[in-house]
């Protein structure tokens, strides 16, 4: 159980996930990692688009409050620099909301970009006339866009919190003496306790969310595969069949099924017993594997019945792979322990027609095998469909 995080939400699974690092939730698994955050980044959008509403509500406010104290030679340039912060700001938002994939990228360019953005402002237009505390607290908000949006990028969000405190307390200790140096150390406080606290929180919502997702994941891949050959299972058939469908109907191209069932294959368990059997399932279900082409779907039905999904084939090509499906199996010689098996298997073709549904063209992919089974099996029959 030492792979197992300590925070189990909802009792648990009873799996063992797992666990994240202290320091970045990330996953080992770099595919997965790749899901996870551009999911994350999409349920983040709105988010993050109300966070940059406040930013923008702020930047406001500091605008009047220049308009109001400074002198017209620093304030034209004030208003130049905050007016660069808010384009990059609205840019930031649009372009994470047409491709939410790019968040990575474009937020922790932004948030960069308002930090020197920020202390240029304090540094150039003198620190005599502007207000520390007021520019300080821009980098609570700078904050709250990275550490807290930005998806499992646990080195990012430590980089970036350190970079705000240097820079925030950089505003503080460099700003006047008097009663603004107090109230600027305060601000400075505040807004370091700010930094830290999205730290902890972000840190700890990755942390829930990736235990989350790393279930989810494992319970699709559990109830859609086979566990003895490691292909997909009925329910996974039926899932791909599905999305196969919808493609190639929008594609305009044909989509057949291909039925494999291995003959006589009780004499095998019968001979050999049913260890060896398992073995000639897990060796026929790779050789099979390694005979399709990407976007093309193998799995286990059932026992030692075998379902292909071939998109974009018609079905005289189908045939021609079926029959070198077939072949595979004939030419496949399993030794195990003294015993040495070969199989055959019997095939049957049918073309999902538009209308059709799963059980339909499944029903008669099964007639086109029990044909073979009838016709002396180790053969290939097409089921033409009943309009054709
Ligand atoms: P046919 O040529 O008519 O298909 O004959 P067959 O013996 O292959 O067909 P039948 O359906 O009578 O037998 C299928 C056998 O597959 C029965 C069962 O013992 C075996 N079987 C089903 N699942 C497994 C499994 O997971 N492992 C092993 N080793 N055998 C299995
Ligand atoms: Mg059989
Ligand atoms: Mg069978």
């Amino acid at each position: 159980m030492a792979d197992r995080p300590s925070y189990m939400p909802y009792g648990g699974l009873p799996v063992s996930l797992p666990r994240p690092s202290p320091w970045t939730a990330e996953f080992p698994d770099r595919e997965l990692e790749g899901r996870f955050r551009s999911e994350r980044s999409r349920g983040m959008r709105g988010t993050f688009l109300v966070v940059l509403a406040l930013i923008l509500a702020m930047l406001g406010a500091l605008v009047s409050l220049d308009l109001s104290r400074l002198e017209a030679e620093w304030l034209s340039l004030a208003l130049g620099l905050r007016g660069i912060f808010a384009v990059m700001l609205v840019a930031a938002a649009v372009s994470v909301w047409r491709w939410p994939e790019r968040l990575l990228t474009v937020a922790p360019l932004t948030g960069i970009g308002v930090t020197l953005l920020t202390l240029a402002l304090t540094f150039v237009y003198g620190l005599e006339h502007s207000n520390p505390a007021l520019d300080v607290s821009q980098f609570a908000f700078v904050g709250v866009v990275f550490v807290l949006l930005l998806p499992n990028t646990g080195r990012w969000r430590w980089g970036l919190t350190v970079v705000l405190l240097l820079a925030t307390w950089g505003v503080v200790l460099g700003s006047a003496a008097g009663a603004e140096e107090a109230e600027a150390r305060l601000a400075g406080l505040f807004v370091s306790f700010v930094l830290l606290a999205l730290l902890a929180i972000a840190h700890r919502e990755d942390t829930l969310r990736h235990w989350q997702f790393a279930a989810m994941d494992r319970l699709v891949r559990m109830s859609t595969t086979d566990p003895l050959t490691g292909v997909a299972n009925r329910r996974g058939f039926f899932d791909a069949a599905e999305a196969a469908r919808h493609r190639t109907r929008l594609e305009e191209e044909p989509l057949t099924v291909v039925l494999l069932d291995l003959d006589h294959f009780k004499g095998v368990n019968d001979r050999h017993g049913h260890a060896v059997g398992d073995e000639v399932l897990r060796r026929v279900a790779r050789v099979l594997g390694d005979a399709l082409k990407p976007g093309e779907t193998l799995a286990r039905l059932g026992g030692e019945e075998f379902g292909v999904l071939l998109p974009g084939v018609p079905l005289e090509r189908a045939e021609k792979r079926a029959q070198g499906l077939r072949s595979e199996v004939e030419a496949l010689c399993v030794q195990s322990g003294n015993a040495v098996v070969r199989m055959t298997a019997s095939v049957g073709v049918a073309a999902w027609m538009p209308e059709e549904s799963i059980d339909a063209v499944l029903a008669r992919a099964d007639l086109g095998m029990y044909e073979a089974k009838a016709e002396g099996r180790n053969c290939v029959r097409v089921q033409a469909d009943d309009a054709a």
